[in-house]
């Protein structure tokens, strides 16, 4: 159910005029839905989590309806779904680039109230909002993150205190860094229901500090974070780059708290000796406990990730798409994610089953081709002109070890730039089965990252085509 250019108008004008007389927090919260159909007499919207839906079902619904009906003169129904991958949102998030120093007198704009209160805790107890669904169960651990995983675990399962103190994990963007932290809080909760679980994001902590301050209750922020908190999980700790007020409060935090030996997890993009304008005290603090790090999962790893998501998700995804998708995006679970559920939507929006020649025409979507025009007979020439072959070489049955490898990699830079499909690289290739190409393809797939050598010639001859493709 499509919405038409007509009702998409009446909606944004709703959208406009709701927005135009409520306060500031409209766009935080309309940044976390998504419209999904509008056709005039249903309203389907998305939100991202529970919280949202219930908020905005309150606070921004009733205008809302009260605009597109008197806009439309007819009744309008309101239908809510929860996922936490939206896409589109309604709005942008309000930006926050660079936080004003302490010192401005000018108020914050007021963070989204993430923070909900656990009625089963002691009163005061806060917690940030966790997704229910990023659990140590639904993690996928492979060579890629198996050390920050145990880690994890490690942290969110000691009686008598954390072995490591405090646990850094580092790694880049949309590898599960925020998955692991909210999977130790879970489990602290699951094991002790009244724990004082802290989860915040820096730019978060960095805001109350800021609040605090203006309205003179840094005493209950500090108590909050520190006598009131068994536990403490700071995300993305890079954001507190060059904010030195912050920096120091939270130095102070993070001594008092390991002084009482409550575990301390911390989150970030880079290495601690890598995090800019961060004071030398604090970079060694972060590397007196364990730093274990997330790279990239490998192929066999992005597929079973799939395929735990679509089992998370109740989807029906047949293995040859798994791979298909882990193929395509080979640098982010996130965007691998995304690919998955933009499958799945799209399927249930036009009834077509997720199948290889559905996902093959979607994936070029959202993993368009290299802009450099390249053809197989441009990678087969390239990889020639590399490994010193001829092209009739190449399409040969020869199998000898250093012609079969050049073939493979060949096979290799076909699919990743290309996108064709296995039985139409084994049909340019001399005729060769499907099966062979797909096996070609994952061997030089498992060995790039592993073997210098093999990124060696891959990189040589993704330079020669350009290398913009694929990677
Ligand atoms: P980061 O915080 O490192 O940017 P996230 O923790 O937000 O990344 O992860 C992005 C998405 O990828 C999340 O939906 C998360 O559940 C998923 N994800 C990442 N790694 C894994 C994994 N090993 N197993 C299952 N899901 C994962
Ligand atoms: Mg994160």
């Amino acid at each position: 159910m499509l919405s038409n250019l007509q009702d998409l108008s009446s909606w944004h004008e709703a959208v406009r005029s709701v927005r135009e007389r409520a306060h500031g927090t409209f766009d935080q919260w309309f940044s976390s839905v998504e419209l999904s159909s509008f056709t005039g007499s249903e309203l389907r919207l998305v939100a991202r989590d529970e919280f949202t839906r219930d908020w905005v079902k309150q606070h921004y619904q009733p205008a809302l309806v009260e605009a597109l009906e008197s806009r439309l003169g007819q009744g309008v129904e309101v239908k809510w779904t929860v996922d936490p991958f939206i896409h589109e949102p309604v709005t942008e998030p309000p930006r926050r680039e660079s936080v004003p120093p302490p010192a401005v007198s000018e108020p914050p704009p007021s963070p989204r109230p993430r923070v909900v209160a656990r009625p089963s805790g002691p009163p005061g107890v806060q917690l940030g909002e966790l997704n229910p669904k990023y659990t140590f169960a639904n993690f996928v651990v492979g060579s890629s993150n198996e050390l920050a995983y145990a880690a994890a675990l490690g942290s969110a399962g000691s009686e008598d205190g954390p072995r490591y103190n405090p646990l850094f994990i580092a790694g880049g963007t949309g590898l599960g860094k925020t998955h692991l932290m909210h999977a130790i809080a879970h489990e602290v909760l699951r094991v002790q229901p009244n724990a004082l679980v802290r989860y915040v994001s820096a730019e978060r902590f960095t805001n109350e500090f800021i609040d605090a301050i203006q309205h003179r209750t840094m005493e209950e922020f500090r108590a909050r974070y520190r006598q009131q908190c068994d536990l403490l999980l700071v995300d993305d700790i890079q954001f507190l780059a060059g904010r030195e007020q912050t920096q120091e409060e939270f130095f102070h935090t993070f001594n008092a708290l390991r002084d009482a030996n409550k575990p301390i997890v911390v989150t970030s993009d880079k290495y601690p000796q890598q995090l800019q304008r961060m004071p030398e005290r604090l970079v060694s603090r972060f590397t007196s406990g364990l730093v274990a790090d997330i790279q990239v999962p490998r192929l066999e790893t992005r597929v079973a990730i799939v395929k735990k998501k679509a089992d998370v998700e109740g989807l029906e995804v047949p293995d040859g798409v798994a791979v298909m998708l882990a193929q395509a995006i080979q640098n982010n679970v996130r965007e691998l994610e995304g690919a998955l559920i933009r499958l799945a939507a799209k399927s249930s929006l036009t009834g077509r089953t997720i199948d290889e020649e559905f996902a093959r025409s979607e994936l070029s979507v959202v993993a368009p081709p290299s802009s450099e025009v390249v053809s197989v007979e441009d990678i087969q020439r390239a990889v020639c002109g590399h490994f010193r072959l001829t092209s009739a070489d190449l399409l040969s049955k020869d199998r000898h070890k250093s012609v079969a490898f050049a073939r493979q990699v060949a096979m290799y830079l076909c699919r990743q730039r290309l996108r064709s499909s296995f039985p139409e690289l084994g049909r340019a290739f001399g005729n060769r089965d499907h099966t062979t190409v797909m096996s070609a393809v994952r061997r030089v797939e498992s060995l790039r990252g592993r073997d210098p050598e093999v990124n060696a010639h891959l990189e040589a001859i993704e330079k020669q085509l350009g290398a913009t493709g694929g990677h």
